[in-house]
């Protein structure tokens, strides 16, 4: 693959047939995916090849191999002008994302109760595959409250207060959800789930603000030096996995009526003003509200732990996905245009002065949040103005090693040793599943944000250090 260098941060594909638009790589040289071993920015390439792409396919510097769109790639697709929108840029963890709850306890306080927290919070974070979760729903109708009110009806039944919602993305859940697009099969896998972590890469982390780059932005978001937060990382289980399965079989099909020819099947799309377009659309919606109720019961599940132990509150800062599709409003060339802005691995980072930001938040831009590992720090940064790619950043460091390279070059045992003894408590799931998430199976958090910055995509506001990790 041709990069040519534009600026430090950004590394361009120039287009060639079937490319609609060029790619675009927001990374430092030493983040860029090494060739032969990882081939997303083929697939940034593929993806640049979609009916009615606008700008370009974009990468971010956490960027590396996914089912047909990488993770960490952003594509934009005019509404009006055939755009489509494709279930692989969006993921088989249908907005999964990140919470991060700012405690009223300081680090100093933790050597005394972490222990007592952790031991709190580990039969009380349902995780690992079939074990059980907060809310087992009695019956589909049950089942449909949760896909069309997401945290807004897990608050109204009791989980939750409604400040919570004011810093949800969407107020805690999205429009147009349609569950009838919700197949039998997604509804049964998603009954006995709602509240619970899943598997690995998803977790419940016990941190400390470990330095802060910008207090004011700081103190809008409710965090200072030296407080404890939590960060709850889930998405929509086997509902959401189901969803997308769903829906890329029912476009295959449909494809060629359309018009449409790509060069991976595995960015099966419909025009979003189609049928099936539209249908996956309201299934996707109705994933992403299960995917928000989840880490709504699971806020409630650690403020229980958190207040039984310490008598401590927990205040939500921000709940964001990173794998959806939007329907927003972007200027293109200088004239508005509705986009279907698909966000893989890939963060929603609205501006300073955005309308969809409540008014506290407003002057500061919105809250991103980008996890590390267990081992290493995770960022709190900022959405800045005049950003490229429709308003978006990095999720997270990125693996460099897949599972299973991870889960042979460590044991779960030793790893956990390790961690123990840098001053991480650890409550896994499965040693197997510990070792698969090894630290040095990502990038290195820190030069990936400094990428995002660099690129101006977002700005550092403060950086969190881990004290206890309950591991799905
Ligand atoms: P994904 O959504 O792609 O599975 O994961 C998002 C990001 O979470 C990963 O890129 C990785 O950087 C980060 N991550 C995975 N496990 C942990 C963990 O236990 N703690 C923290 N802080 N971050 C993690
Ligand atoms: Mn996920
Ligand atoms: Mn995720």
């Amino acid at each position: 693959m041709d990069l040519v260098e534009e600026s430090p941060y950004r590394f361009r594909i120039d287009r060639r047939a079937p490319m609609r638009v060029p790619g675009m790589v927001f990374a430092s040289r030493a983040l860029l995916p090494e060739a032969g071993a990882d081939r997303s920015l083929e697939q940034v390439a593929n993806v640049a090849t979609l009916p009615g792409i606008v700008g370009a396919s974009y990468a971010m510097p956490d960027v590396h191999w996914g089912y047909g769109f990488p993770i960490g790639g952003v594509a934009a697709t005019d509404v009006a002008d055939g755009g489509v929108v494709s279930p692989g840029g969006v993921g088989f963890d249908i907005s999964c994302g990140v919470r991060l709850l700012a405690a009223d306890l300081d680090r100093a306080d933790l050597p005394r109760i972490r222990e007592a927290l952790m031991d709190g919070l580990d039969p009380a974070v349902p995780r690992g595959m079939g074990r059980g979760a907060v809310w087992r729903l009695a019956d589909r109708a049950e089942l449909d409250a949760v896909l069309r009110g997401g945290s807004r009806y897990a608050v109204e039944r009791g989980h939750g207060v409604t400040r919570d919602l004011a810093r949800c993305e969407d107020g805690g859940a999205v429009d147009d959800a349609d569950p009838a697009q919700v197949s039998d099969r997604a509804v049964q896998r998603g009954q006995g789930q709602v509240g619970s972590l899943g598997s690995g890469n998803h977790f419940l982390e016990v941190q400390a603000v470990d330095e802060v780059y910008d207090e004011p932005a700081a103190a809008a978001f409710g965090l200072r030096s030296g407080q404890v937060t939590v960060m709850i990382h889930c998405g929509s289980r086997g509902l959401g996995h189901q969803v997308c399965t769903d829906h890329v079989r029912a476009m295959e099909p449909t494809m060629a009526g359309h018009g449409i020819e790509v060069p991976d099947r595995q960015l099966a799309c419909a025009p979003v003003d189609s049928p099936q377009g539209r249908a996956y659309l309201g299934a996707m919606a109705a994933a992403a509200n299960y995917a928000r109720a989840n880490r709504q019961l699971l806020t409630e599940a650690a403020r229980r732990v958190f207040h039984r132990v310490a008598g401590a509150r927990l205040d939500l800062v921000y709940d964001i996905s990173h794998n959806l599709a939007k329907i927003e409003t972007h200027e293109v060339d200088g004239v508005p245009r509705r986009l279907c802005v698909h966000r893989k691995g890939a963060t929603r980072a609205l501006p300073p002065g955005h309308a969809d930001l409540p008014d506290d938040l407003r002057p500061v831009g919105q809250p991103v949040l980008i996890p590390g590992s267990m081992g290493t720090a995770s960022y709190v940064l900022t959405g800045v103005a005049g950003a490229p790619a429709f308003a978006s950043t990095c999720h997270g460091a990125g693996r460099t090693r897949s599972r299973g390279q991870a889960g042979r070059a460590v044991r779960g045992q030793d790893l956990r040793r390790d961690l123990e003894a840098r001053g991480v408590a650890v409550r896994g799931a499965s040693w197997r599943g510990l070792a698969e998430e090894m630290p040095t199976a990502y990038k290195d958090v820190s030069a990936v944000v400094e990428s995002a910055q660099g690129a101006g995509l977002c700005r550092l506001v403060a950086r969190l250090v881990p004290l206890g990790v309950v591991k799905g």
